[in-house]
């Protein structure tokens, strides 16, 4: 039986949102294809182990991103497994963590730079369904979730959308910021909800991913319930 191992990065800081549903989301997907996948919570303090097959984390408030940023900074473990091309999935303060500057308290922080990104405060915070078009070729249905932030991302040129923005402000109030990034074995979002509950065509590239096969490899799963709610989600 092929087995997974999913790093779960500070849910005790970056928990805020519910976005440690995600791996919930991945663990449950696997196994109901005979797939053995294992959550491994790594706390503020607790080393990150480069050798996982997939890493996920959340949304947080300010000083949260804050002590992440500097636990990862330190620790490197993360980055390594971005080097190795481990993909990670990131949301919203995990998107800004991992890019190379944010706003916190007024502040410029440096993040952890493997996203060509940097964050700024928008006038009011964006709050409300967002909904893109992937840009992955792999990915061919809508993307939904829930943002609230008011970092207002700007890509740079080594990162690219996850989305282009049908519905609310994605990562920037400017027309054309898109939603989200993909660069390298990263992806990340603003989108909670939790992202992978709303979006299993997402969560099945990952697991690939993880598995190191092609989402088309993935065996299919037809469930009625997660149809039902993303149409409903969709339609708004
Ligand atoms: N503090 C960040 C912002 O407001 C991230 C918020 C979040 O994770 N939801 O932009």
């Amino acid at each position: 039986m092929p087995k997974i191992r999913i790093g779960l990065v500070l849910p005790d800081v970056l928990g805020t949102y519910g976005d440690n549903g995600n791996a919930l989301v991945l663990r449950q997907r696997c196994a109901l294809r005979g797939i053995e996948a294992t959550v491994v919570k790594l706390a503020l303090g607790d080393a990150v182990p480069d050798n996982l097959d997939l890493y996920c984390m959340g949304g947080g408030e300010d000083f949260a991103q804050v002590l992440a940023t500097e636990h990862l900074l330190n620790d490197g473990g993360l980055s390594r497994a971005a080097a190795n091309n481990r993909p990670i999935f990131a949301v919203c303060a995990g998107l800004q963590v991992l890019s190379k500057t944010f706003h916190a308290h007024g502040e410029i922080v440096d993040g952890v730079g493997l996203i060509d990104a940097t964050t700024a405060a928008m006038p009011s915070r964006a709050i409300g369904e967002v909904t893109s078009r992937p840009t992955l070729p792999e990915l061919t249905e809508p993307l939904t979730g829930f943002e609230n932030h008011l970092g207002a991302t700007i890509l740079g040129p080594g990162a690219q959308p996850l989305g282009t923005v049908t519905r609310g402000t994605g990562n920037n109030v400017v027309e054309h910021s898109g939603e989200g990034v993909v660069q390298g074995s990263v992806i990340a979002t603003y989108m909670h909800g939790p992202a992978l509950a709303r979006n299993p065509q997402l969560a099945d590239l990952l697991i690939a991913r993880a598995l190191d096969v092609s989402l088309a490899d993935l065996e299919p799963l037809t469930l009625p319930e997660v149809d039902r709610l993303r149409s409903e989600r969709l339609r708004g």
